[in-house]
């Protein structure tokens, strides 16, 4: 039973492309699904600037109404000051006056704060979004990049996948079985070429009888890690 290196190394190379082809395959629905991860990490994020600008409005709004209460209460106040029947009561009402125009002073303030830190939480949430808008985008064109290519690749997959098919066919069948085993097993790493005198996978060093066999075009396998060994172009006899 011989086997010529040629058509093992054909093999080898039908292996080493339906391998690149299957993680090529893979690559593009994991690209996707990394695209949609940033897509609703952006949408999250969006959220909880717009609750965040919501609540810090809905109080803002709370203190304006509060102040402009309190306004009226000192208009009111102010009425009655000039209807003081009683220097008594002229005091009460000037001490109320007094404490509810210090107190909307510190309201002012405290109003004048939010609305800057609403300033800030909108330029936020307007950022948030427009990093939204951008992963969306790069979403949509990954999506479409993607649905481009992997029918090509499915293709080709069985393109090389028939051509390996019939490179198997014509090997000895004594010896396929053997070959099947380690092939399904092990995908690309079921073969190796050897480099110099070492087995091209595990480097382990050939013996000078796995050295011979393989120049009289027998098969052979590795020793150490079990790869069907064959020998480069420049090597072969
Ligand atoms: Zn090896």
């Amino acid at each position: 039973m011989t086997i010529s290196a040629e058509a093992l190394r054909e093999l080898h190379r039908f292996h080493r492309q339906l391998t690149d082809l299957r993680n090529r395959l893979e690559l593009g629905p994991k690209q996707i699904r990394a695209s949609e991860a940033n897509v609703s990490r952006a949408n999250d994020q969006v959220n909880e600037a717009k609750n965040t600008l919501t609540k810090a409005k809905v109080t803002t709004d709370d203190k304006q109404l509060q102040l402009k209460q309190r306004e009226d209460r000192i208009t009111e106040l102010n009425n009655k000051l000039n209807m003081a029947n009683s220097n008594k009561e002229y005091q009460a009402l000037k001490e109320q006056i007094a404490a509810d125009e210090q107190a909307n002073s510190v309201l002012s303030d405290e109003i004048l704060e939010s609305l800057e830190i609403i300033d800030g939480l909108t330029a936020t949430q307007a950022q948030a979004q427009a990093e939204l808008d951008k992963a969306n985008d790069e979403l949509n064109k990954t999506t479409g990049r993607v649905q481009e290519k992997q029918p090509m690749l499915e293709s080709e997959l069985r393109r090389v996948t028939a051509e390996l098919k019939e490179a198997e066919a014509i090997l000895p069948s004594d010896f396929k079985m053997d070959y099947e085993r380690v092939s399904k097993a092990r995908g690309e790493d079921a073969l190796a070429q050897v480099e110099g005198e070492v087995c091209g996978h595990c480097f382990h060093m050939l013996s000078p009888q796995s050295m011979n066999e393989l120049l009289m075009a027998k098969p052979v396998f590795c020793k150490s890690c079990g790869s069907l060994l064959y020998l480069a172009e420049d090597a072969s006899p």
